[in-house]
Parts: C-alpha cells; sequence; structure tokens
C-alpha cells in the first residue's frame, strides 16, 4: 500500500514511515500536484482539506479527522484495515522515505554518539540523504502503543 498524504498531515507521514509504509508528503500549496502524484503513483491520499470530498470521487482518499499524529496514525491503521508488520517497521527513511539499508557498526564510523554505538544492535542507512537510524527507546514506546490500536473495533 501506498500513500501520500498533504501538507497538514508532516508528523503523521514520519509516524507512517516509522511502521514502514511507502509514505509521500507534499508540502506543496496546489492540491492538484497532490492529485496527480497520487493518480500517478497509485497512492491513496490522506487529508484534511474537506474541499477534496466533493472535488476529487475518482481518487481514493481516507480524511484526517484528529489533531493529534497518533490519533491520526490510529484513524489510518482503522481506516484502511492496515496489519502492522513489526519486521516492516524502520525499513524507510523519516525524512524523504527512500528504502533504508542495513549498515554494521565498524561502517558506521563516528556517525553516531558512541553511547549509542555501545547500547544498540540494530543500524541502518539512508543512501540518499545519509541518515542513520537506530531502534530507540522511543520507538519501542511508539510500537507498544500501536499494537492496541484498532482491537477495541473488533469484537
Ligand atoms: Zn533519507
Amino acid at each position: 500500500m501506498k500513500l501520500i498524504v498533504d501538507r497538514m498531515l508532516g508528523k503523521l507521514a514520519k509516524l507512517l514511515r516509522i511502521i514502514g509504509i511507502d509514505t509521500l508528503y507534499s508540502n506543496k500549496t496546489d492540491f492538484k500536484e497532490l492529485l496527480r502524484i497520487a493518480d500517478k503513483e497509485k497512492r491513496i491520499i490522506l487529508t484534511r482539506n474537506t474541499l477534496i470530498k466533493k472535488q476529487e470521487r475518482t481518487y481514493r482518499f481516507l480524511f484526517i479527522h484528529d489533531n493529534d499524529p497518533i490519533r491520526q496514525l490510529e484513524e489510518v491503521i482503522i481506516g484502511l484495515n492496515l496489519t502492522l508488520e513489526p519486521v516492516k517497521a524502520f525499513t524507510r527513511c523519516l525524512e524523504c522515505n527512500h528504502k533504508l539499508e542495513k549498515i554494521s557498526k565498524e561502517d558506521i564510523g563516528g556517525m553516531v554518539p558512541d553511547h549509542i554505538l555501545k547500547t544498540h544492535v540494530d543500524f541502518s542507512f539512508c543512501s540518499n540523504c545519509n541518515k542513520i537510524y537506530w531502534r530507540g527507546t522511543h520507538y519501542e514506546k511508539m510500537m507498544k502503543r500501536l499494537e492496541g490500536f484498532g482491537k477495541h473495533t473488533k469484537d
């Protein structure tokens, strides 16, 4: 599943990338451009723009109601019936959506602080923007919270 979010949903885009969903973020004010990319790349549009409802019926989109990024993520998981796959988490760059590659500690050199290097095992690398990622406590907490999402809607 591929998604594109409008410029109101930048934080949501990062959360979706954390759980491994291919998510483009458009900061363009021109909504037509977002529609054009969605159409070309077959992406589902996540938007807070109420005008799209009547404007473009041919596109697949999900209207996001909440202001809080975590609750927005819950809306997406329930609305699109997403299954969380822990193996897919941390496979995308939070900044640019590029696929991450595994990188060994030896190759990291001075690119992350020593205490991070000592206390973490898995590191990934974005070859597009040269960022290094690791699974930190913030990530663990978020995944715990996400595990409960959608469950109360089922019997
Ligand atoms: Zn990147």
